[in-house]
């Protein structure tokens, strides 16, 4: 495919993606069966438009085997999330069959609040992948965070004050790891809401949904298939699959099954991910049906080295907490982020519909019931 090709799917804005998205999914429903469930946050978009989460549910009503694709769970990195959403919607399922008891449902934004106003968190300055939680603990923070805290969350960016903030993590570096450090600064962190990777004190009106619409349009599952799309972490373009499971559980060996062995447990220290608090997939997994089986992957696409891309979230961070959005700074940090985590650059964007296709046709070759028209699967029901 060439990169002219595969920038069509990255959308320019929230709103231009939600409504391509849901133009394209009424063009199939004659053909595949369509049900739509929007849920709507009480915050409005930047132009004052609706921000949803979408359930786009293709074929079966209440489907036993459903192949669920998501994005947007961290706002910005939903640009990338919804262009692989884009060209299933464009190239896949136009040419699939479901059989009567199978669905694929696209949900186009986990956060559409931080999809949106390009930030990664939502209206609540909550990191929603830390909020799928039962109970909050508004104590609960590593003692590392607090000493690092002024490092991770710093009232100004005066360049001679940042550059002892570095030094200074560098010695923490030197003095435990670079991992640690990220487990540290990314962990999630519940005691500090104007603080960087702040997981909330309550599940957030997004989170509340997104289980509600699981709970609902999902009560019939046997099977459940989940790629929840995100970007940052890895070196650029590069993907790797990683799950909240436990390594060795049940969820984790199905997710093996699915995408040949390479789904990384966040809580082995095998993965690119270090260990995190009130992951989504925990969630999910929590509200699906007992006996149902559940492979889940993160797709984590790499962009720039880390120590970048936690400059941009930390820098966004302070921009809410302290500064003035749209002012110049303002700007200027709005615009690394989005570039820290969604690089204007089309070999990596082919990169991502690249890998993202092949994740979607393992997946699909998973789920009963799915055939390609005119040549049916090996898994056809
Ligand atoms: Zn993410």
């Amino acid at each position: 495919m060439s990169a002219a090709a595969s920038d069509p799917f990255f959308q320019p804005s929230y709103v231009v993606s939600r409504e391509r998205l849901l133009a394209t999914g009424q063009g199939l429903a004659s053909r595949l069966g369509l049900t739509v469930d929007s849920r709507a946050l009480a915050e409005r978009g930047p132009a004052g438009e609706t921000l949803a989460l979408d359930f786009m549910i293709f074929g079966a009503r209440r489907p036993r085997h459903a192949l669920v694709i998501s994005s947007g769970t961290h706002g910005v990195e939903g640009y990338t999330g919804s262009a692989v959403q884009h060209y299933l919607a464009s190239r896949i399922l136009p040419r699939l069959e479901l059989g009567p008891d199978t669905a694929i449902i696209l949900q186009h934004a986990n956060n559409p609040y931080g999809f949106a106003f390009s930030r990664r968190v939502n209206e609540g300055n909550v990191d929603y992948n830390r909020n799928f939680l039962e109970r909050f603990d508004p104590q609960k923070v590593s003692a590392d965070y607090e000493l690092l805290y002024d490092i991770l969350n710093p009232p100004d960016l005066d360049p001679a004050r940042e550059t002892s903030r570095w030094e200074e993590a560098q010695r923490f570096i030197d003095r435990t790891s670079l991992r640690h450090f990220q487990q540290v600064a990314v962990e999630g962190q519940y005691k500090y809401p104007q603080g960087m990777q702040f997981g909330g004190h309550a599940p957030q009106a997004g989170t509340r949904h997104l289980l509600a619409l699981v709970a609902e349009h999902l009560s019939q599952a046997s099977t459940v298939i989940w790629l929840d799309f995100h970007t940052g972490l890895g070196d650029f373009g590069a993907c790797e699959l990683i799950t909240g499971a436990a390594a060795g559980s049940e969820s984790h060996r199905f997710s093996q099954e699915v995408w040949s062995g390479a789904v990384k447990s966040a809580s082995s220290g095998e993965s690119v991910s270090t260990p995190l608090n009130g992951l989504l997939d925990r969630g999910v997994e929590a509200a699906l049906p007992a006996q149902c089986r559940l492979a889940f992957a993160y797709p984590e696409f790499g962009t720039y080295p880390m120590e970048r891309v936690v400059r941009a979230i930390r820098a966004d961070n302070w921009l809410h907490a302290h500064g003035v959005p749209g002012d110049a700074t303002g700007k200027a940090v709005s615009a690394e982020l989005l570039e820290a985590l969604r690089p204007d650059n089309p070999r990596w964007r082919r990169m991502i519909i690249d890998k993202g296709a092949q994740l979607v046709d393992q997946a699909l070759a998973h789920l009963p019931g799915v055939s390609r028209q005119g040549a049916p699967g090996p898994s056809s029901a």
